[in-house]
C-alpha cells in the first residue's frame, strides 16, 4: 500500500489513553507487587511475564522490559493500545481485591514497546535456514505472529493476503482513539523486518491461488484470514444512500477522508463493542446526534461496559428493545430514519407498541461480520462450524499440514486472540515439520 494520505478521517482523534512519561512509568511500576503467582498473567492470552517486564521498568531497564514483553508477543506494542485490559490483566490484578487502583498494565506495556520501537530495536533474529517452505493465508495479527515465529525458527514464509495492505483489523479496523493505521502498518514492517518472509497482496486464496497449489507448493499452511464482510440487512429500502456496514465505515475513515458534513443524526444499530467504537468515534467527526438500537437492554449489550460508559459521557443515547424493521428514504433515495418494532423484556414484539421512526441521515450495520470457515470447507478433513473453522489447542486442524487462528478460527476476538493463536500454530508448525515436540 501507498503512503496512507494525510487527510484521511481518524486523524482527528487523540490518544484517549495518553503515554506515561518516564516519571509516570516509574512511578506506576514502582507500586507492582510482583506478585509470585501473578493473577494478571493468567489473564493474558499470551502469558506475558508482567512482572518481569514491570520490575524491568522500575529498574530503568525499559528496552529488557520490551524484549520480556515482544518475547510473548510480538505484537505487544498494539496490543498495549487495544487490549481491553480492563476485562483482562488490568481486571484481574490483585489490587482490585484490595479496593486499590489496579496496575496500569497496559500503559507500562506501552511506555516500554513505544521507546523500543521508536529506537528500532530488533530483538529477534531469523534462525537457521531449514528449508522448509510454510505458506500463511491472511497477513492480519494472527498471520504476522506466525510469520515471526516461523522465522525464529529459521523456516521461510510465503503470506497471501487479498488486501493491498498488512495488518488486517488492525490496521483497517481499530478505533483510532485506540490506535492509527499507520501506526499498525509500521508494526507489521517491523515485525516482518526479521527477513525471510514474501508477502503476495491482492491475492485471494481459495482463487487466485488454490488451495491444492499452496498444499503442493509448501510444507505447510496456516489459515488466518479472518472474517468477512460486514453482515446486512434484507429490510425494506436498506439500499438507500447513507447506509453502511459498520465495519466497511471504520476501514473508510482510517484510510480516506470521509465527508460528514451532511450528516446531523447518526445511527447505529447493534450492541457489541464495533457499534461502541462507531458511536464514540461519530462525535469525533462532527456528527451532533448519535444513537445507538440495540434489541436487547443496556445491561445485556455484548459491547464492553467501560466503552459505553464513556460513550454516554460524550453524549450517545441508548435506544432499547428496539428490533429495525425497516428503513425511511428520501426522495434523493438518501436514508433519512430507521424504522424500529418495540420489543418485550423477551425480545418479543411488544403487543399493542406503534412503531417508532428514529430520524438519521447515516446508518451504520454494526451487527457482525460473515465468517469465511466455508472457504476451508472444500479441504478434506477440515471441519468448520458455523463458519468457524474448528482446531486443537495448538491451532490444527483435522487435515496433516493445515492449521488455523485468529478470528476465522475463534468466531472474532482480541488482536491479542489472534496473536497468541498464531504464535501457538507455528509451534506446532515447527514440531510437525522437525518431528520435535510442540514448543
Ligand atoms: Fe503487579 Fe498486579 Fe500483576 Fe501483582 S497482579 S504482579 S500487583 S500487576
Amino acid at each position: 500500500m501507498d503512503q496512507l494520505p494525510d487527510d484521511r478521517a481518524e486523524v482527528v482523534f487523540e490518544d484517549y489513553k495518553p503515554a506515561y512519561t518516564m516519571a509516570q512509568a516509574l512511578a506506576e511500576a514502582n507500586r507492582c507487587l510482583y506478585c509470585a503467582h501473578p493473577p494478571c498473567v493468567s489473564a493474558c492470552p499470551t502469558s506475558i511475564d508482567i512482572p518481569t517486564f514491570i520490575r524491568r521498568i522500575a529498574d530503568e531497564n525499559p528496552l529488557g522490559s520490551a524484549q520480556t514483553i515482544f518475547d510473548a508477543n510480538i505484537l505487544g506494542m498494539s496490543c498495549a493500545r487495544v487490549c481491553p485490559v480492563e476485562v483482562l490483566c488490568v481486571g484481574d490484578c490483585v489490587y482490585n481485591a484490595m479496593g486499590v487502583p489496579p496496575i496500569q498494565i497496559g500503559k507500562l506495556q506501552r511506555y516500554a514497546t513505544d521507546l523500543a520501537f521508536e529506537r528500532g530495536e530488533r530483538f529477534f533474529e531469523a534462525g537457521e535456514d531449514t528449508g522448509k517452505r510454510v505458506a500463511l493465508v491472511g497477513a492480519g495479527p494472527a498471520s504476522l505472529a506466525a510469520a515471526h515465529e516461523l522465522r525464529r525458527f529459521g523456516h521461510s514464509v510465503t503470506i497471501f493476503e487479498r488486501d493491498d495492505h498488512l495488518g488486517g483489523l488492525n490496521t483497517t479496523g481499530v478505533a483510532p482513539y485506540k490506535m492509527k493505521a499507520d501506526r499498525a502498518l509500521e508494526e507489521a514492517a517491523w515485525i516482518l523486518g526479521i527477513g525471510g518472509v514474501e508477502v503476495r497482496s491482492n491475492v485471494n486464496v481459495p482463487g487466485d491461488v488454490s488451495w491444492a497449489e499452496l498444499e503442493e507448493g509448501f510444507d505447510a499452511v496456516f489459515i488466518g484470514f479472518g472474517l468477512g464482510p460486514d453482515r446486512l440487512l434484507d429490510l425494506p429500502n436498506a439500499d438507500a444512500s447513507g447506509i453502511h456496514g459498520a465495519v466497511d465505515f471504520i476501514a473508510q475513515m482510517k484510510l480516506e477522508a470521509v465527508d460528514l458534513s451532511h450528516v446531523k443524526r447518526a445511527v447505529v444499530l447493534g450492541g457489541g463493542n464495533t457499534a461502541l467504537d462507531c458511536v464514540r468515534e461519530l462525535p469525533g467527526l462532527g456528527v451532533a446526534e448519535v444513537s445507538m438500537v440495540y434489541r436487547g437492554d443496556e445491561a445485556s449489550m455484548s459491547g464492553y461496559a467501560h466503552e459505553w460508559a464513556v460513550a454516554k459521557q460524550l453524549g450517545v443515547r441508548g435506544a432499547w428493545r428496539l428490533q429495525p424493521v425497516g428503513f425511511v428514504a428520501g426522495d434523493a433515495g438518501q436514508v433519512t430514519g430507521v424504522r424500529c418494532q418495540p420489543l418485550g423484556a423477551d425480545k418479543r414484539p411488544l403487543a399493542g407498541a406503534e412503531e417508532v421512526v428514529i430520524a438519521a441521515d447515516l446508518v451504520l450495520l454494526a451487527i457482525g461480520q460473515s465468517r469465511l470457515g466455508d472457504l476451508a470447507a472444500a479441504l478434506d478433513g477440515v471441519e468448520v462450524e458455523w463458519g468457524r473453522i474448528l482446531t486443537d489447542e495448538h491451532g490444527a486442524t483435522g487435515r496433516p499440514g493445515v492449521w488455523a487462528g485468529g478470528d476465522c478460527a475463534n468466531g472474532g476476538k482480541e488482536v491479542v486472540n489472534a496473536a497468541a493463536e498464531g504464535k501457538a500454530a507455528a509451534r506446532s508448525i515447527h514440531a510437525h515439520l522437525t518431528g520435535g515436540p510442540h514448543a
